[in-house]
């Protein structure tokens, strides 16, 4: 008999080696078995979300884990690139491949790839020293948006330059960054200046690409931000169909240009004269929860599929659904499952101020009350 909590390997069955082990890590293992296939993770920090769900191994333990997996992929982009080639020489290879984590992670890199595949973006400048961010701001007009091209997320690592007086105050804050001492990341980069620009609303498309070469999109998304953290995500983005094509045809020269294999996220501006293309991410995406509930084929099964070669799933939209992160700490989850069409995705995180340890997603049956139950459950989020 096997035990209740071993899992059982038959001759169709494979295991995804997954580098990182967080909660997005945690939902493609929860499509994985679901599909009947497995998860191991490459993971250094203690106790993470996907280790209820597969074995969790340590980055000195990269053989065991090459050795537990049969193909693999990741959940998050940060990862050195040598790693992704070391496994893509291994098993099955590694989709996505190290060549998109090299463009997602460096702004410069990847703006310049925007523009070279005739996607619009903000101009922008590559910034090496104090005298070079002064050039930046007579030339691209102030305000300006000074970040590091490597290692920023969630909105650090960034500086608005509204005035010339802010210029030394941003190049003290953030100059280190082009020695390596930043502290987001090691790796000596230039930073990258920015125009600023006024836009409407940011959205982002969220698509995948099979081994064979074939692109399914999910709908355009509208996302909103707090503090530079994402806490609320509009499914699909309200008047937004006339924009589904340029944001399309976007991320297809990317997926193309890249020959790439699994989800893929584009975070776009809106604006008056149409979509401007900020940033890519390699991997499911914190915009393309709603999905598990919300389409037909969830992003997370849809990248399994992608990366097992597999046919791909159904991106389309079941009903309109809103999705809201829970930040810092839980709400009372008897009030929350109370709401009509909540459902509640649990990261089992311990609480701590900006992070993000569970999601919920609003999709009542009767989509004419999504917006009360939806501001019933912020009502919740803000008194916990
Ligand atoms: P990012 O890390 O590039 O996603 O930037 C974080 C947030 O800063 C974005 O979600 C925008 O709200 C804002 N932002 C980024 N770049 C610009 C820009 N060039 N102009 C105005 N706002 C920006």
């Amino acid at each position: 008999m096997p035990q209740p909590n071993t899992l059982q390997k038959d001759s169709t069955s494979l295991t995804i080696g997954i580098l990182g082990g967080g909660q997005l890590g945690m939902m493609l293992a929860q499509s994985a078995l679901q599909l009947g296939y497995q998860c191991v993770f490459l993971e250094d920090a203690d106790n993470p979300p996907a280790g209820l769900y597969g074995r969790v191994y340590k980055s000195h333990e990269l053989d065991d884990f090459i050795h537990a997996s049969d193909i693999f992929s990741l959940e998050f982009e940060n990862t050195p690139l040598d790693t992704a080639d070391t496994l893509d020489k291994h098993k099955g290879g590694i989709f996505p491949k190290a060549n998109a984590l090299a463009v997602a992670q460096d702004r410069l890199a990847e703006k310049s790839l925007f523009n070279e595949l005739g996607i619009d973006t903000v101009p922008f400048l590559a910034v090496n020293s104090l005298d070079e961010l002064r050039h930046a701001c007579d030339t691209l007009g102030l305000p300006l948006v000074l970040k590091t091209s490597r290692g920023g997320y969630d909105g650090k690592g960034q500086f608005v330059i509204r005035h010339t007086d802010d210029i030394t105050t941003a190049w003290d804050e953030l100059g280190k960054a082009t020695t390596g001492q930043g502290g987001l990341t090691k790796i000596p980069a230039p930073l990258i200046a920015e125009g600023f620009i006024n836009f409407e609303r940011e959205v982002s498309i969220i698509a995948v690409r099979s081994q064979s070469g074939e692109i399914r999109y999910y709908p355009l998304v509208e996302n909103h931000h707090d503090n530079g953290i994402l806490a609320k995500t509009l499914a699909p983005a309200p008047s937004s169909d006339h924009l589904n094509a340029q944001a399309q045809s976007n991320v297809s020269k990317l997926m193309t240009h890249l020959n790439y294999v699994g989800m893929m996220t584009l975070e776009l501006f809106v604006t008056a004269t149409g979509l401007i293309a900020n940033e890519i991410a390699p991997r499911v995406h914190n915009s393309g929860h709603w999905s598990i509930e919300g389409a037909v084929c969830s992003q997370f099964e849809n990248h399994v599929r992608a990366v097992l070669g597999l046919p791909l799933g159904d991106t389309r939209i079941v009903r309109p659904s809103v999705m809201l992160n829970v930040i810092g700490r839980y709400p009372d989850s008897k009030a929350l499952l109370a709401v009509s069409g909540v459902h509640y995705h649990h990261y089992h995180k311990a609480e701590r101020s900006g992070r993000k340890i569970a999601h919920i997603t609003v999709m009542p049956s009767d989509s004419d009350s999504l917006t009360d139950m939806v501001a019933c459950v912020e009502n919740l989020l803000n008194n916990c």
